[in-house]
């Protein structure tokens, strides 16, 4: 078993990757501190690599690091690793999913994906990152409940009836970004035991 700490002082995500991944491969337990990491990088990969590298050099110990932001074709540089900024600093979630329909409005190729990257880091020269993605368009109008951040404004490619990630909290578990890099990543570790 591989164990590693999240970089992040998020309780909630490392929740959220122990419950996704088959603890006798791979555990993960939260940072006893979350660290302001600057990330200034100019790549989904820079920056969890920024993120790991940070935790790795305070906390001694293996580290998993993530990333993942919504890059939409027609507004290049505006999303992707600034996704979590999008209209400002100071929008709440649904206000910057509103501000997305609003900047598409008449715009019409909607095509969009999400990615995750994670970075492992497990010393300085042994580094793995695994990619997962999720294609699908922007939405006309926010729907569903369920999920977080761009999830009412986002319809993954596929027969859902024109449904969003946030009408599709069972599909989205499986088959997210997260998911998918996630099992990319357990299968490597599995094969490494
Ligand atoms: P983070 O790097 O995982 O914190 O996410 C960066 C940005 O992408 C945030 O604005 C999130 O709301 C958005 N984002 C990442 N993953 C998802 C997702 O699964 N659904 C909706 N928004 C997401």
């Amino acid at each position: 078993m591989h164990k590693f700490i999240l970089a992040s002082g998020n309780n909630h995500k490392a929740e959220e990757f122990s419950k996704i991944f088959n603890k006798d491969i791979l555990s993960i337990s939260a940072a006893s501190e979350k660290l302001e990491v600057v990330e200034d990088g100019e790549s989904f990969n820079e920056n969890a690599l920024l993120k790991a590298k940070a935790y790795f050099d305070k906390f001694k110990v293996p580290v998993l690091a993530d990333d993942s932001g919504l890059v939409v074709e027609s507004l290049p540089g505006e999303l992707g690793i600034h996704t979590a900024r999008f209209g400002g600093d100071n929008l709440e979630s649904r206000e910057r999913s509103e501000l997305l329909l609003e900047r598409m409005k008449g715009v019409e190729n909607r095509k969009a994906y999400f990615v995750c990257v994670l970075c492992f880091y497990l010393g300085e020269n042994e580094i793995y990152f695994f990619e997962g993605r999720v294609d699908g368009n922007v939405s006309n109008e926010y729907k569903g409940e369920f999920g977080f951040g761009y999830d009412p404004v986002f319809e993954p490619l596929g027969e859902h009836d024109g449904k969003s990630l946030a009408e599709l909290p069972e599909w989205k578990d499986k088959n997210s970004h997260r998911a998918k890099a996630c099992l990319h990543a357990e299968k490597f570790f599995s094969e490494r035991k």
